[in-house]
């Protein structure tokens, strides 16, 4: 419905639209409005076929010449909870600031946050910055957005990562594109370029048939985003001290369109499956719904939690939230036991780093059986229940 007016630019609340006129590499001849007339040397670098090194030694120096340093986790806390997956951050920040060779921060943003402070400490943040304000007590993107905003262009951190939780999904694209930036969500493996020194994002792509490992060359930070419990805890070491930097915010109530009225708990029974230490998951093979008690049975005596794949989801057996892998939940459980499961890559991706895996199937090539610590070939409808049974007697 755009007719080149610019009205979507002025009420898109993240100012993420460019209107086509303002732009000088759009070409309004070309058959789209959008089509770009003069592509960047990297693009043109890759569209040539020139070989990476010839690209790395033409990235592009940062705008302004600004000198970006140190490796940034954003601490999520909200409703008086900090998201584990923080700290994960943390542990895994530390590798990248160590490979860099520059420091580890942590950013506190909300009411009242001081008990979370030493917390950061103890799980690996050299240096926090806190934003400690009324306003940020209930998250809400805006606010959230331009605290956090705010502070990143004071202090000009090289990469920033955060949770991909709600939160992070919601506030991240809001802080790059007012900084900018690139963003990858969703990333699962992250490292440090030896030669470039440039965050090397990896993550599935194209339906999980690809792994892509994504840059971002030519703007800072670098955005990442990382789901719960894909990277290990790291370890806590209580007692562990630091420099505390508050930061006070240029906003007030007023600036914002939004306002939470009330929270509204979701069903705690799947909402906590990322922390589940036992899950039983079941996928097609199963056969029909009135099947699932075989594995809740089994879920029972082990006091476990029911997931499955989007198959079982899309059957209409078990709710979207009880989905496990890439547009459903990662897990990563003590003992992960997949009944009837293929071990479709979409699936892999959100459970393979689980520390044990005991899968169940009648087909000896089933890419389930390659990523199992226990592959048991087999037909579930005998093995689960006598599973079941022995473990109840050994339990009781
Ligand atoms: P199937 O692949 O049909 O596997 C059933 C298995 O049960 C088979 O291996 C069969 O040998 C076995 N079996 C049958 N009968 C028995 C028996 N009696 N005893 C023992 N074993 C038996 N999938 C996800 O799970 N999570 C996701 O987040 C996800 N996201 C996706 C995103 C995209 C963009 C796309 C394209 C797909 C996604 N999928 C996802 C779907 C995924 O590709 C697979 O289709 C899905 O995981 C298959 O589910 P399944 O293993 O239950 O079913």
């Amino acid at each position: 419905k755009c007719n080149d007016n610019g009205k979507c630019a002025l009420v898109c609340p993240t100012n993420a639209i460019t209107p086509a006129k303002a732009n000088e590499n759009l070409d309004p001849e070309a058959g789209s409005k959008f089509e770009i007339k003069d592509q960047p040397d990297s693009v043109k670098d890759y569209a040539q076929g020139n070989d990476k090194k010839t690209i790395r030694a033409q990235a592009a120096p940062i705008a302004g010449g600004d000198v970006w340093s140190g490796v940034w986790v954003i601490i999520e806390y909200s409703n008086g909870k900090i998201a584990p997956v923080s700290w994960e951050l943390l542990g895994e920040g530390r590798k990248l600031a160590d490979a860099i060779g520059c420091g580890l921060c942590g950013v506190i943003a909300g009411n009242q946050v001081d008990s979370v402070i030493p917390e950061a400490f103890a799980h690996g943040a050299e240096k926090v910055y806190v934003i400690d304000d009324p306003i940020l007590q209930d998250y809400r993107t805006e606010p959230y957005a331009e605290a956090i905003t705010n502070v990143v262009k004071k202090y000009q951190p090289e990469i920033i990562l955060m949770g991909a939780t709600s939160m992070g999904r919601d506030v991240f694209p809001a802080i790059a594109t007012r900084l900018q930036t690139g963003l990858t969500a969703d990333c699962t493996v992250l490292g440090i370029d030896p030669e470039t020194k440039l965050l090397q994002q990896t993550r599935p792509a194209f339906g999980g048939n690809i792994m892509a490992t994504i840059l971002c060359r030519t703007s800072r930070p670098q955005m990442a985003t990382v789901r719960p419990r894909v990277m290990a805890m790291p370890e806590r070491v209580e007692g562990r001290v630091g420099e505390i930097i508050r930061e006070e915010i240029a906003f007030e109530e007023s600036d914002f369109h939004t306002k939470v009225l009330e929270f509204i708990n979701m069903d705690a029974k799947s909402a906590f499956l990322d922390k589940a230490e036992i899950i039983v998951a079941v996928g097609l093979g199963l056969a029909a719904k009135r099947n699932l008690v075989i594995a809740e049975e089994l879920a029972e005596v082990l006091g476990a939690t029911i997931a499955g794949t989007r198959g079982a989801v899309e059957a209409g057996w078990l709710n979207h939230d009880q989905q496990v892998g890439q547009s459903g939940v990662t897990v990563r459980p003590k003992v992960y036991i997949a009944i009837g499961i293929s071990g479709a890559i979409q699936h892999l991706v959100g459970m393979e780093t689980s520390d044990f895996i005991i899968a169940i199937n009648n087909d000896p090539e089933a890419a389930i059986l390659k990523v199992a610590n226990y592959g048991i070939v087999g037909d579930l409808f005998q093995v689960v229940p006598a599973m079941t049974a022995e473990f109840k007697k050994r339990l009781q």
